[in-house]
């Protein structure tokens, strides 16, 4: 059985490291991470993909639309 996971598009240079992302995902699957965009803000990152369910609360809840959440179609029978 394979599970295909979620693919996150992350347009780093708009975050503005609010965190919201991070604090709504239900399964940790973002971090904070200490790297700035040119704004000089701290950017998000995917720390964990294998735990996302591709909920899109992340996407649903960040103000700057950053983040886009594309879930592929489930192989497993
Ligand atoms: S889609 Fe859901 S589970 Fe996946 S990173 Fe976003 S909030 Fe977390
Ligand atoms: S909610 Fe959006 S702006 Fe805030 S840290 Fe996450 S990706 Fe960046």
């Amino acid at each position: 059985m394979k599970h295909k996971m979620p693919v996150h598009y992350i347009e780093k240079e708009l975050c503005k490291g609010c965190g919201l992302c991070v604090y709504y995902c239900p399964n940790d699957v973002l971090r904070m991470t200490p790297r700035r965009n040119k704004k000089g803000y701290n950017v998000v990152e995917v720390a964990n993909p294998q735990e996302c369910i591709g909920c899109k609360m992340c996407e649903i809840n960040c103000p700057d639309f950053v983040i886009h959440v594309i879930k592929k179609a489930a192989s497993d029978a």
